[in-house]
């Protein structure tokens, strides 16, 4: 058993996949909601597994360089096509090795294009 912890920050980005035979392949833009799930079988003196704050202040920090940006423009995604699924995979990346120095377990980022779709990247649930 373990507890789990999420926090949520949207931003307004735009992208367009490259090759990609749809209408996807145009640039547009999307409010992109970025969900960071972290992880931990204990909690701290304060009954708490991470601070909220703390915890937004970190996925604050790692989405900021993307926020009102085209992705298409900013490294990886120059040579990264930006979809959902790399998006919350270069954000985990990113995400995790700020968090890691203290101790804290990234579990999942999740991404949102829009309510309705959504792409993961984290540790499989189950395995
Ligand atoms: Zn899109």
């Amino acid at each position: 058993m373990s507890f789990s912890i999420a926090v949520r920050k949207s931003i307004s980005a735009a992208h367009l996949l490259p090759g990609y035979p749809g209408r996807c392949s145009k640039l547009h833009g999307h409010t992109w909601v970025v969900e960071a799930e972290f992880s931990g079988p204990r909690l701290n003196e304060h009954g708490m597994l991470m601070d909220f704050d703390e915890a937004k202040r970190a996925l604050e920090e790692t989405l900021k360089p993307y926020d009102h940006s085209n992705l298409n423009e900013i490294d990886p995604f120059t040579r990264l096509a930006p979809t959902a699924e790399n998006v919350a995979k270069i954000v985990f990346e990113l995400l995790e090795s700020k968090v890691k120095a203290q101790g804290i377990r990234l579990s999942c980022v999740r991404v949102w294009e829009s309510p309705s779709t959504m792409a993961s990247y984290g540790e499989s649930k189950g395995a």
